[in-house]
């Protein structure tokens, strides 16, 4: 039988928000300077994973995309549609959202829009974010930006490890300080900035806001779409809570304690791992916190074994 089972090598990317969490509490090889992203799974062109087994060993993942589609099944898309991160916010990202598909197409290259959604994988005991706004139109939300009523106009949250939110495109959102992030998005680099608190550089510069595009795509009023965490499978060995299942993404909370022989939700489709806790091994092959797996379409039911946390997602 051939290979089904990948492992990938991810991107590291620095962010001034950024920290050392991904070396300290992940384990990754990172570069100097304060690396606020790990592109874990990613054939996006600005940090593509690589992977590192078996027959395809040093090949992109755009490549097996483009080359081999019999591993991703049923595939309709052009491009690989998602992107799994860890993000390590050492310091308050600025507040941002991102636009619809249709919006991104026309206004940013042919670009996707970009729907994501954050598994927190740790946080300090006080942590929050920014998720959702109080303006109740476009015109009241322009007032509040214009006269800078943050307070008033942002929403925090206070947020746990193991909590789980959903960010639809049009969302107004940023993480705080003291959090690390699994997050599973569209295959997508477009962010609007609509406040950095005022932030400045070295030189004393402060970062580009796109406050017309980031009103134009705003949902407002705001409305949470929550989805409600459902268990799928429970037993000693295997727990699955599915977190949100949608046309972009389903994404599933495994948590494996002993040997277990399981297929995922989705069996005509590929399935991408993130290892957030643990470890164990797949069909075998040993797993750690901070690996990232890309399972083929034809893989079937896998045999899990340890004592490990994973997010998985797939299309
Ligand atoms: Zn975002």
């Amino acid at each position: 039988m051939t290979e089904q089972l990948f492992f990938l090598d991810p991107v590291f990317q620095e962010r001034i928000w950024g920290g050392r969490a991904l070396e300290e509490k992940f384990g990754y090889n990172i570069p100097e300077g304060n690396i606020g992203e790990c592109w874990g799974i990613s054939a996006h062109p600005n940090g593509e994973s690589t992977i590192r087994n078996g027959i395809y060993a040093g090949k992109k993942l755009s490549d097996l995309w483009g080359c081999t589609p019999e591993l991703f099944g049923k595939q309709v898309e052009e491009v690989f549609p998602l992107l799994v991160k860890v993000l390590d916010a050492d310091a308050d990202l600025s507040v941002q959202v991102h636009p619809d598909d249709a919006y991104a197409r026309a206004h940013e290259n042919g670009e996707l829009g970009k729907t994501e959604c954050w598994y927190i994988v740790d946080c300090a005991d006080d942590a929050d974010i920014i998720f959702g706004h109080n303006a109740a139109t476009k015109e009241e939300m322009q007032q509040m930006i214009e006269a800078g009523q943050w307070e008033q106009f942002l929403r925090r949250q206070p947020v746990a490890k193991g909590d789980f939110f959903y960010v639809p495109s049009g969302t107004i959102h940023a993480l705080c300080k003291g959090t690390i992030v699994l997050e599973v998005q569209q295959s997508s680099d477009t962010t609007y900035r609509l406040y950095d608190y005022d932030r400045q550089d070295e030189d004393g510069n402060l970062r580009d806001l796109h406050i017309a595009k980031s009103i134009a795509v705003s949902t407002v009023p705001h409305t949470p779409v929550n989805p409600v965490p459902v268990i799928v499978t429970e037993t000693d060995e295997l727990k699955i809570v599915e977190l949100v299942n949608n046309d972009f993404f389903a994404v599933a909370k495994y948590t494996i304690s002993g040997t277990v022989i399981h297929g995922f939700a989705k069996p005509d489709t590929y399935a991408l791992i993130s290892v957030v806790e643990g470890q164990g091994s797949i069909e075998g092959k040993p797993v750690k916190k901070g690996d990232h797996l890309l399972v083929a379409a034809q893989a079937g039911a896998l045999t899990f074994a340890g004592s490990f946390e994973a997010v998985v997602a797939q299309p």
